[in-house]
This record gives structure tokens, sequence and C-alpha cells, in this order.
């Protein structure tokens, strides 16, 4: 469930008309809905009753600065990719003393920025991984605390771009290889055995492969537990949120008004099936969620300038592109998209939604039918708060776009919108040229 709904004719966030704030601060803008990132967090931590349990928030899903202090505020440790991922919890104004480090490549002077702040768990990817940790713990006299990412081999049944944990993918070590490498890990001088980690794909809408990965390691897990003393299990993240029936799943009828097999996962569903099977482990157990916290809780504001005819087909033709939101010509997703004023007198309209950037790619929606808008009428594409502003890029020499967070009735930029001298401010024209 979420907080954008139409009051009268007008899509709200919250207590927020979104057609001021696209007013105010132009468009392509995302807007970010506090209370909902607040629901998500809170309803995830109310289904893991019965555990030991830590929310580290997977920041490459939306890294804002004031969302990355909203969640520290609410309790919530992050998980990074990168030591910017980790640089940025820092300035957003939390420690990351509970925090977890993935990431196949991790750099040494990245290692190092994670020993410097006390990170609270490498989440080891390789052999190789094992020995640098090792080594730059060493020459700054620490020990590093490790668990290391296994891969179940178990099929997410999720798009082939965001699956991960199949043996063919890049990462974690195979389970069947994982006993030797924690025996190796074991004999490094400078690391901590602390866990172990597992994340499988992203968008998981069954509990199916979640159940059978958590299954799998598991046993592991308790192994490890008795022969070296772990502590903590990191499930990572992966629960899918709505993107088809986006608008309506905020309304709570939405979910009532489905039977029980076509429900959508929920993080009750995910709770009941996952917390049984972990209580009896007597370890910390870790969640990783990144989509499922921010997703629903973020649209992408967005102006209609043209409507245009073409063979047999309608365009129309919005300011943002796939440079500001990338996932339906990276991952061909689905995004619902709606107009911010809502007019049921007028016809509608089957058209293709698209963007400015000269790419046939550059498309948020194929033969979509929506309420007939015409030129400076905005419209809002809907769950965009997961993976929108973090993948963005500034292709076409586009600037990139401005963030809002709404809480309540009350409203901020998080984000300016970048100008033309701050695209080019890192550029130079060498004296060769000159
Ligand atoms: C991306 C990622 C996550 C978060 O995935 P979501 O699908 O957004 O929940 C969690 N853990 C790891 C290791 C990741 O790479």
């Amino acid at each position: 469930m979420h907080h954008f709904r139409y009051i009268g004719q007008n899509l709200n966030c919250e207590s927020v008309d979104l057609a001021e704030v696209a007013r105010l601060y132009g468009t392509p803008t995302y807007v970010y809905s506090a209370a909902t990132m607040a629901d998500n967090y809170n309803r995830l931590a109310s289904s893991l009753k019965g555990l030991d349990f830590q929310i580290c928030f997977a920041n490459k899903a939306n890294a804002n600065l004031a969302v990355l202090r909203h969640f520290s505020n609410m309790g919530c440790a992050f998980e990074f990719a990168s030591a910017g991922e980790l640089q940025r919890v820092i300035a957003a104004g939390s420690d990351v003393k509970q925090s977890v480090f993935a990431g196949v490549g991790k750099t040494e002077a990245e290692i190092k920025v994670a020993l410097e702040n006390q990170i609270y768990s490498f989440h080891v990817e390789s052999e190789p991984e094992l020995a640098r940790i090792n080594h730059v713990a060493g020459k700054m006299g620490v020990k590093a605390p490790i668990a290391i990412r296994v891969n179940p081999d178990v099929d997410a049944h999720t798009h082939a771009k965001i699956s991960t944990g199949k043996s063919e993918h890049k990462f974690g070590i195979p389970l069947k290889f994982a006993a030797a490498a924690y025996e190796a890990a074991s004999k490094y001088p400078h690391l901590t055995l602390k866990g172990v980690q597992m994340h499988i794909g992203s968008q998981m809408t069954e509990l199916g492969p979640i159940v059978e990965a958590v299954k799998k390691v598991a046993p592991f897990a308790a192994e490890l537990k008795t022969k070296y003393g772990i502590s903590h299990f990191s499930i990572g993240g992966g629960i899918g949120i709505v993107y088809k029936d986006a608008l309506a799943s905020g309304q709570a009828s939405w979910w009532d008004s489905l039977p029980e097999s076509q429900r959508p996962l929920t993080p009750e569903t995910y709770g009941a099936a996952v917390v049984p099977l972990l209580q009896p482990l007597g370890l910390k157990i870790v969640l990783e969620p990144g989509r499922f916290l921010v997703g629903n809780a973020g649209v992408l504001l967005t102006r209609v300038e043209y409507l245009k005819h073409g063979n047999g087909k309608n365009f129309l033709i919005v300011d943002a592109g796939m440079n500001d939101l990338v996932r339906p010509a990276m991952y061909d997703a689905y995004h619902e998209v709606v107009a911010l004023h809502k007019d049921t007198t007028r016809p509608s309209l089957v058209a293709d939604i698209v963007g400015p950037v000269c790419e046939s790619s550059d498309c948020f929606a194929k033969e979509r039918s929506i309420q007939e808008v015409g030129e400076g009428e905005y419209l809002a594409i809907m769950s965009a708060g997961a993976y929108g502003k973090t993948m963005a890029c500034r292709y076409n020499a586009r600037p990139l776009a401005a963030e809002v967070l709404v809480k309540g009735s009350s409203f901020e930029l998080v984000c300016v919108r970048e100008t033309f001298e701050q695209m080019t401010s890192l550029e130079r024209i060498p004296a060769f040229l000159k």
C-alpha cells in the first residue's frame, strides 16, 4: 500500500497536490512519500517478529541523502555496493556499524574505507577477495568481519538482468564450494568469520524461490555456527512490488479483492514463510530490501510536450526520458502512467508514451490506453521510487532530475535540478586545442 491517491480530480502524494509540486519545481521531478517508506519498513519489521533481525536498506535502489536519513532515523541500517554508497550513508548523518558491504569488485581503497568506518560485515563474493581483504586489514592492523555470499543455484523467476542466484551468475561462491572457502577464510589471520549471505535476485513476486534458497542455505548456516561461531545469516533482498496496478494497489481494498493465490508477495506472507525456517538457527538475520522499501513510494512527474499522430499510431511525447528512468528501456519494465488531473469526461487515447531522447528504446509505455492529455499537462510515472534516480544519466546532455520528499502536507526539494554549468563543471579544454 502507498500514499498516492486522487483527492477530487488531483493526484496527491500524502496531503500534497502533485501538480503544485510540478508547477513549483518543474519537471521531470521525482517525488517520494516519507509515509509510504515508513509503512513499508514497519510492515516488514513487524512481519519478522520472533527473529533477532536487522534490516539493511540496499541503497542502490534510492540513495538520496534525505531518503537515507529517513531510514536511518527509523533504526534501519544499510547495504552498499561501493565506497560511494557507504560515504552517502555517512553523509546522511548515520554511521555504518550495522551496515554491510556487498559487490564482486571491491577495490583496496574501498575495503580500507569500510574498515576505517567499522562496518558490520563484508559480504565476500570470491576467494581472491578474501585474500585482498585480509591483506588490507593486515596493513591497517585490524581484523575484518566477513561473511561469504553463497550462490544457492536457485532460479528467482524474475527478469534475466536482475536474476543473481544461478550458478551461471557472477555473484557469490557456489554452495558446494562454500565449505572450502570458509576453511580457507578461517586460516587468514586478519579475518573474523562473522556470517553467511545470499541474494538470489530482484523483483521476486513468488515465495517459492525464496523459500527454496533459504532451505538450501540454512543447514549450511547452522554448520558454520557450530564450526566457526558465526553470528549472522543475511538472506538478501529481492521482495517484488506491484507495477501493473500501481495506483490501485495503494488501497487495502485492492488487495482484499484478489484471491489469495493471485495476491503479489506481501511482507506478511514473506515473514510467515521465512521466520519458521530461520528462527531455529538462533542467528541474527539480516535482510537487504531495496525495491520493496522505496519502489512504490516514488513517482516521476513529467510534462506532456506533444501529442504526435504517426502512421496509425499516437505518440505522447513527454519531457522525461530514458536517461531519467531507464527501467523500461533496460529491463522491459512496465510502469503505470496516470494524469495528474483526472477528467473522466475526456475520451481515452491509445499511445506510445515516449521521451525526447534520440533512441527508439526511449519509450515508457507501448500502445497504452490513457486519458486524453495535451501539451502542458502533467503525468505521473508510478512506482519509480526504486532504481529511478540512482540509475539516471545525462545522455543527450540532459541535466539530472530534481527530487522532492513529501511528509504529510510538507514537501521539500531534496535534490535540486542540475544546471548546465554543474553538468559541464568537471570538463576541461586542453591547452593544445586552444
Ligand atoms: C540489489 C541488492 C539488494 C536489493 O535488491 P532489491 O531487489 O532491491 O531488494 C540486496 N542485496 C544485494 C547484495 C544486492 O545486490
